[in-house]
């Protein structure tokens, strides 16, 4: 007898093994659900996706729990999770900050309080910690990425790091998600998938298939990554920023109307 919730998961790790494949979105069964644990929002310098988008593009995408991660910032997350409680119960979403410290970009998941960019990693990650938070590496592993961790640092701090994001929808090669894969792995960290969305169509690119469970706690989370698989679909980063530049423009357009609207009233 076929195992099919195996062969679900083994079609992914296979998809994920080639720099990992889109998935429909249709194999969501009602005892799985999507999570990505990285996405920006207006409270980010380099994103103008409003709060109020979100929730609608979680649900249009099936994405059940998503952490709001922006840059040195969780009023965004705050403001999501406040929104998600009531109006759109059925959805999660994860409190974070990418902080960007002396040493390179950290996660920190299930935050209570802001955390100030420019700390030491090692600072940084205590102060994560002391609000009961998860560690995340995102990118870690794209030398492109002028904001990653240094690799000196997080071979230091390898054993402080949670979760190592081991599929991130905008690295520039997929083989550098297959070295944070093979990283985690020999570490033993938590796997995840973030679409690092920085515009709304970015939401839904990129997530960990997991089993269904409510989403509260740093063990829930736990809990939901061990039985789950990251997937996601690699945007060219190109096509990233033509996109990101298209809502930039659309956000100036707006408040350019608004303020003719003041002007006229
Ligand atoms: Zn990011």
């Amino acid at each position: 007898m076929p195992d099919p919730e195996k062969t679900v998961r083994d079609e992914q790790r296979e998809a994920q093994d080639k720099g990992a494949v889109m998935k429909d979105g249709d194999e969501s069964t009602p005892n799985r659900m999507k999570i990505d644990l990285h996405c920006h929002t207006q409270y980010s310098w380099d994103c103008v996706t409003p709060i109020e988008a979100i929730p609608p593009r979680m649900i249009e995408t099936g994405i059940r729990v998503q952490a709001i991660t922006d840059h040195n910032n969780i009023e965004g997350a705050l403001a999501a999770r406040r929104l998600v409680q009531k109006e759109y119960p059925q959805l999660d979403i994860i409190v974070g900050e990418e902080v960007l410290t002396d040493e390179g970009e950290i996660i920190g998941l299930f935050l209570k309080e802001h955390i100030p960019r420019g700390l030491s990693a090692i600072e940084t990650i205590a102060r994560i910690r002391g609000q009961g938070g998860l560690v995340l590496l995102p990118h870690g592993f794209d030398p492109l990425k002028k904001l990653r961790l240094r690799p000196d640092v997080r071979n230091e701090l390898r054993n402080q790091i949670d979760i190592i994001e081991t599929f991130n929808a905008r690295v520039n090669r997929d083989k550098w998600n297959q070295a944070a894969a093979h990283y985690a792995e020999e570490s033993g960290a938590y796997q995840s998938s973030g679409s690092d969305a920085h515009t709304l169509r970015d939401i839904g690119g990129a997530w960990v298939e997991a089993p269904y469970m409510r989403i509260d706690t740093p063990a829930d989370l736990l809990k939901a990554l061990e039985g789950g698989v990251p997937v996601g679909k690699r945007v060219h980063p190109g096509i990233s920023l033509l996109y990101r530049l298209f809502d930039a423009a659309r956000g100036q357009l707006r408040r350019w109307g608004r303020q003719l609207q003041r002007a006229f009233n």
